[in-house]
Formats: C-alpha cells, sequence, structure tokens
C-alpha cells in the first residue's frame, strides 16, 4: 500500500544524523490546490548553515569518501537508488502536494530523476581522471581532484529532480554537498537524505539544511564552502555570483529564460502546436527553458495565433491528484501574482489576450491561472523580455529567418531557443545563429546526456551530460622529470 507522503519534518540531516534546528523559525507548506497548510519544516539559521557546512567539510577533508575509488561511491549510490525505488510513489505523491504538478506527470518524473542519477553515475566511471600530457619541456600529470564542499541550491520547479541532479553528479565525483531545496517544496530531497543514511554513506557527505533567501545566502557565503551550484532566478543568481566572485569560489548558476520558439512558413503545424504544447504550457509553465516567446512567421500569424489558442484551452485544470488534470496550479500566491501582474502589464502595453487570461471560474480555490496567448506582441514589450513563469505564451511576427533570428536574440537570456521548419538545412543554421545554450528543432527536448544551461543573463557553466561531473572536479597539473613520467601509470 502506497504511503502518504511525509511533508513534517523537525530536524535536517547534518552530519550523517537528524539534527534539531538551533531556533525555532518553521516555514510551512502551502498546497497550491487547496490552499491549506499540509505541512512544515525548520527554518536554518547560521548556526545551522555552520554545522552542515562544518560536517561536510570534515567528510571532505579528513573522511574517506573523497578518497574511494568511484566505483566504490557510486556502489553506495546505487545502493540507495535501489532502496529509493519502492518509495517513487510516495516521492511523486510529494512533488504533487507540494508543487502541483499533475500525480500523472510526477510518476514519469521520479523515475526519470533515478535514470539520470544512474547517467551520472556512469559518467563518473567512464570518464579517465588522470593523463599524462607531454609538452616541449617535460610531461605532466593531470590530475582530476574533486572541488570540494559544494553547496547546493534548488528551485521548487522540478524539486526531487533537481535535487538529484545536483547532488548525485558530485557525490560521485568525490565531493561533499550541502543542499538547500526551495521553502515551497522542502520535503522531496529528505527521501534521497534517508536511503544514502539508510545504506551507509559516511556522516557529513550529505547534508541538508531547509530553510529560505537568507538560509541560501548565509551557505553561499559561508569560508568553508568550495563551490556553488546554483539554480534559480536571475535575480538570485546575479547576488551569488558577486558573493563567489569577491571569494574565488568556483561557481554554477542554471538561471531563468525567455526562450523563443521560431516557427518558419513551411512548417508543420501538428508538430509545431506538440511541441508547443509541451514547451510551452508543461508544467503550467513553470519550467527555464519554456518557450515563452512564439516567433510566428507574418503570412501565417493568424493560423499560428489560432492553433496555438486551441492547444492552450486543450488543456484540463483541475485537482493535481485527479489523472484526468493535465495542468495545475502554479506553487504558491506570490507565483499567481507574480503571473498576473504580467498578464495586467501585457494589456496595458497593448498586446490582447487571445485565450485564458484570468482565473478558471470553476476553481475557486488554489493558485490557478489559465493557459494564456498573447497576441499582437512586440519584442519590446515586458511579457516578451521578462520571465513570466506561468502559463503566459507572447507571439510575436516575424518576416522571415533573419528577422526572427534578430527578435531571437534581442533578449537579455540566452537559455533555450527553437525552430520548426521542414527545411533542415534552414532548422541547423538557425541553430547556430541564435544564441543559446541549447536549442531543439522540431521538438522540446530536454536531454540530460548533453549539456544544458545558457548564457548571457541565464547563466554560467553546464548543469547535464558528462560536463555536470566534469564541473565538480578541479585540474591539477604535476609536472614530472622523465623517470617518473614513463613510470607513471594513470588510475
Ligand atoms: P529563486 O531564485 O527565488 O529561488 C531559488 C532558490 O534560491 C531557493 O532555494 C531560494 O530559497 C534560494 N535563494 C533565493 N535568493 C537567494 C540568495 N540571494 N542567495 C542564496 N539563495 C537564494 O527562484 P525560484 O522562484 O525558486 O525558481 C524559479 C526560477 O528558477 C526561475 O527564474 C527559473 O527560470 C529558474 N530555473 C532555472 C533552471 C535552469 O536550469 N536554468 C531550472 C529551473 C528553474
Amino acid at each position: 500500500m502506497q504511503q502518504s507522503p511525509v511533508l513534517q519534518r523537525d530536524a535536517f540531516f547534518v552530519g550523517g544524523e537528524w539534527r534539531g534546528p538551533a531556533g525555532t523559525g518553521r516555514i510551512e507548506i502551502v498546497s497550491p490546490s487547496t490552499e491549506e497548510v499540509i505541512g512544515s519544516v525548520p527554518e536554518a539559521g547560521d548556526a545551522d548553515v555552520d554545522a552542515a557546512v562544518g560536517a561536510a567539510r570534515r567528510a571532505f577533508d579528513a573522511g574517506d569518501w573523497p578518497r574511494l575509488a568511484v566505483a566504490e561511491r557510486t556502489a553506495v549510490l546505487e545502493r540507495a537508488l535501489q532502496a529509493l525505488e519502492p518509495r517513487a510513489a510516495e516521492i511523486a505523491a510529494a512533488v504533487t502536494a507540494e508543487m502541483g504538478v499533475p500525480i500523472a506527470i510526477a510518476e514519469q518524473l521520479i523515475p526519470g530523476a533515478f535514470w539520470t542519477a544512474r547517467y551520472f553515475m556512469g559518467v563518473a566511471e567512464r570518464e579517465p581522471l588522470e593523463e599524462l600530457r607531454a609538452g616541449a619541456l617535460n610531461t605532466a600529470a593531470v590530475l582530476r581532484e574533486p572541488v570540494g564542499v559544494v553547496a547546493s541550491i534548488a528551485p521548487w520547479n522540478g524539486p526531487f529532480n533537481l535535487a538529484v541532479a545536483k547532488i548525485v553528479p558530485a557525490l560521485a565525483a568525490g565531493c561533499t554537498v550541502v543542499f538547500k531545496p526551495a521553502p515551497e517544496t522542502p520535503c522531496d530531497v529528505f527521501y534521497l537524505a534517508e536511503a544514502l543514511s539508510e545504506v551507509g554513506l559516511p556522516p557529513g557527505v550529505l547534508n541538508i539544511v531547509t530553510g529560505g533567501r537568507e538560509t541560501g545566502a548565509a551557505l553561499v557565503a559561508h569560508p568553508g564552502v568550495d563551490k556553488v551550484s546554483f539554480t534559480g532566478s536571475t535575480a538570485a543568481g546575479r547576488q551569488i555570483g558577486a558573493v563567489c566572485g569577491e571569494q574565488f569560489k568556483r561557481v554554477q548558476l542554471e538561471l531563468g529564460g525567455k526562450s523563443a520558439a521560431i516557427i518558419l512558413d513551411d512548417a508543420d503545424l501538428a508538430t509545431t502546436m506538440q511541441g508547443l504544447a509541451m514547451g510551452s504550457f508543461f508544467n503550467s509553465g513553470q519550467i527555464c527553458a519554456a518557450f515563452s516567446r512564439v516567433l510566428a512567421p507574418r503570412s501565417r500569424y493568424s493560423e499560428v495565433v489560432e492553433a496555438l489558442a486551441a492547444t492552450a484551452r486543450s488543456f484540463v485544470l483541475g485537482d493535481p491528484f485527479d489523472r484526468a488534470t493535465t495542468m495545475g496550479p502554479l506553487v504558491s500566491e506570490r507565483q499567481r501574482t507574480r503571473v498576473e501582474g504580467y498578464i495586467a502589464a501585457g494589456e496595458k502595453e497593448g498586446a490582447k489576450v487571445v485565450t485564458g487570461g484570468g482565473r478558471p471560474a470553476d476553481l475557486p480555490q488554489g493558485w490557478y491561472v489559465e493557459p494564456t496567448v498573447f497576441a499582437d506582441v512586440d519584442n519590446s514589450m515586458r511579457i516578451a523580455q521578462e520571465e513570466i513563469f506561468g502559463p503566459v505564451v507572447a507571439v510575436i511576427p516575424h518576416d522571415g529567418p533573419d528577422d526572427a533570428v534578430r527578435i531571437a536574440n534581442d533578449s537579455a537570456y540566452g537559455l533555450h531557443g527553437g525552430v520548426f521548419t521542414a527545411d533542415e538545412d534552414a532548422a541547423l543554421r538557425m541553430a547556430r545563429a541564435v544564441r543559446t545554450g541549447t536549442f531543439s528543432v522540431n521538438s522540446f527536448v530536454y536531454n540530460i546526456e548533453a549539456p544544458f544551461g545558457g548564457v548571457k543573463c541565464s547563466g554560467i557553466g553546464r548543469d547535464t551530460g558528462r560536463e555536470a561531473v566534469a564541473s565538480y572536479y578541479e585540474l591539477k597539473t604535476v609536472n614530472l622529470p622523465a623517470s617518473m613520467a614513463e613510470r607513471f601509470s594513470p588510475s
């Protein structure tokens, strides 16, 4: 029988133990669909953060973990995954309860997280850690060593999956981690901590503290942290980057986006709408890589607007635990206020709501917003320039491929982009011309095995692919005399 998810926690996971908070502050978890308080977690203050970083520091400086063979570390991780798998349904229920994603989707996401973990473990096992580099003057051994103590901070929009994608590559590489989930979705990562603790992860290798912005800021600024891996808003990323720059901490920033899907005049509309249903509206539009701008050829503008409006109307909004629901509420009241503010701003600037634009009349409770399509949008409007992070799409006309690339690139962001066309050569030309870290052709895909990340205000670094594992290593060059170079055998 499936257990109810655990949404009430009274301790942090620090130094291999469940450790009560130093202070009394708590964070309530509010159901996005019922608006009721469904749980709470302690809020970590400076003393709690200090204890967590101290435990991670000791485990890194004096513990076995960084010095184990990669296969020994991944064996522990594999045992933890096996302990977790029977709890997949419970974890999915926790994610749905906390953030409102429909249960049928959450149930697909959790096995995806296990798959992602095993992919990263495999990369760590396969990638060589040491190599000889012959130079003009001598031969050097180039060693990859774990970066150290990693502070990982995550948003709420894919809580379990993002936690796994941040923690597993860092641990596999031999780092120790202090993880802070978002205050809206604090409970899912504790399942991972429980499983790792059960299978004998050494104390201090993974530590979890819960809290909001202040807890995150204390973690980032802590002198015991060597690297910060952050996923969240560009505003927070800017502050974190500044602190890390001052302290020369390694930093990885996966931030916001305003990604453009370019539709060329030969695009198949059915394929395009399939891509946009996922790309623009998945997770109620609360995805960093969302196609929140749709660039439609002027000659087919009305046709695209009508098809997109029909796609938006095809979603079934409702109770996220109802299997018929295909779109849940937004995560929080704050998020709904933000999204509604952008809808009002779009109307004020002269864009036209073609469908949606309000709260669904039949769902008086919960932070629901109708999937919304704006037409008559100019790329200079706020709804075309700023990240909304909700089910709101701006359709902007273009006058051909060059004009579409110009509009796509006229953005502070550069996370993702896409093109829909029957012309494969044109697709590749567009992919090369749009300045983003990721690009999709005739689809919306999140490819774990390839690097994912952004340029410009969308961040620094890559969070997936073998590049993600590589980012948890420092490079060390050891210059060798010829006699040692001859005998050196890379481990
Ligand atoms: P947020 O920046 O408000 O919060 C993210 C996390 O950072 C939370 O855990 C929060 O408590 C913490 N935090 C906030 N300010 C901080 C600070 N100054 N110092 C340290 N920690 C701080 O973002 P959010 O609203 O939770 O998430 C939505 C944002 O995340 C969107 O902008 C979205 O695009 C972005 N995102 C990006 C990616 C990506 O891979 N590029 C993936 C998912 C989400």
